[in-house]
């Protein structure tokens, strides 16, 4: 795992900052230049100290290279909000959700950090380079910015316009049809939407995400979407509460969703409010493989594209190797000491390094 975040001590920094790492010293320290062009150094030892703005005593700098984007706060802590060689960067929008899903990893507070993260955001998207290939937005709800969400999707637009943009939202802001209107407006047919739906039967989807009516507003709200030409695909998190419908599920997606471009299912990552409800949602991937082909075959025959996230090779059905992508991202992917002897270990995208229980029947592929 990449590790995202150090600290060390602060020295003249007065306000917190965004800057660029753009150049290495002698010593293999590094130089960070703000987006006025002043700089800030950063120091794995204590220097002589001048009046020159500079993080010092930092325990580990080779996980910063020239490009990346990072976020200085005044505590001394370096937070990395871009990676120039990573295909996995993304805005966080907001810790904030109107779900409050059973298996959520990053399970929400309720605190009020949108304007927060929409200044570090707007800034960073003016510093993030014009040729990225891919950008997420995620959260939380992203939605939940309201008119700053629309301000940050033009801004995307005209910014990076050539760049894909991929946003996690629960979709239930889109049953009201005039936000999925003014959405249409900014009209970036880069940018797609991921949008979760756990169950073809309401009860069960509004069980999961812990929300009465959620079903029917994100069902609603993904019409409302499709009628205004906007680009979708359906994630389902397979867990012991949505395993049992998933042919039946494929079979609703099919019939009432045939505009989704893509529909990923997705292994869980163990962590969050996953340990908590362990009882509620933990099964061995092996024990939801007929429901998984079943779903996967369905949808692929019906000329749907559809692919599988976050499973291990080893635990999945032969017919499904096909669909299964390496789609843990490149920060938290990682592979147990079993892989190492794995013939498949290059078309394997490994575990969730950040997952605190992986699946006992992980083995080498011979
Ligand atoms: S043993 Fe490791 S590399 Fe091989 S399929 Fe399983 S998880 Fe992937």
């Amino acid at each position: 795992m990449i590790q995202l975040n150090s600290r060390g001590i602060p020295i003249n920094i007065e306000s917190p900052t965004l800057a660029t790492i753009f150049a290495k010293s002698i010593n293999n320290d590094l130089v960070a230049q703000r987006a006025d062009g002043g700089t800030i150094a950063l120091y794995k030892h204590v220097p002589e100290l001048n009046n020159d703005q500079m993080i010092v005593g930092l325990q580990k700098l080779d996980n910063l290279t020239e490009g990346d984007i990072v976020y200085i706060n005044t505590n001394g802590a370096i937070n990395t909000l871009y990676r120039r060689d990573s295909l996995h960067n993304a805005l966080f929008i907001t810790d904030r959700c109107n779900s409050n899903c059973l298996m959520c990893s990053q399970p929400p507070k309720n605190h009020d950090d949108l304007s927060h993260f929409y200044a570090i955001n707007t800034a960073l998207i003016s510093m993030i380079p014009k040729d990225t290939l891919e950008l997420g937005i995620t959260g939380g709800e992203p939605t939940l910015l309201g008119q700053r969400f629309l301000s940050l999707l033009a801004q995307l637009k005209y910014e990076l316009s050539s760049t894909e943009i991929h946003i996690l939202s629960n979709g239930r802001s889109f049953a009201w049809r005039h936000v999925a209107q003014s959405i249409s407006k900014v009209d970036n047919r880069r940018t797609v939407y991921g949008i979760p739906l756990y169950s073809d039967d309401y009860r069960q989807h509004d069980y999961i995400v812990q929300a009465k009516d959620a079903f029917n507003q994100t069902v609603l709200g993904m019409h409302n979407m499709a009628r205004y030409n906007q680009r979708m695909e359906v994630r389902v998190v397979l867990h012991k509460q949505s395993y049992r419908r998933l042919p039946q599920l494929a079979k609703y997606i099919y019939r009432n969703l045939p505009f989704i471009e893509h529909v990923a299912f997705m292994g869980l990552e163990y962590t969050g409010y996953t340990v908590k409800n362990h009882d509620l949602l933990w099964m061995e991937p092996v024990a939801y493989a007929e429901e998984l082909e079943e779903a996967v075959l369905y949808l692929h025959a019906m000329g749907m594209n559809v692919s599988i996230y976050n499973l291990q090779l080893c635990l999945l059905k032969q017919s499904l190797w096909p669909f299964a992508q390496k789609s843990i991202s490149d920060w938290k992917q990682n592979y147990l000491a079993e892989c190492s002897s794995c013939s498949k270990l290059d078309s394997c995208g490994g575990v969730f390094e950040t997952s605190k229980r992986h699946s006992t029947l992980i083995s080498a592929i011979r």
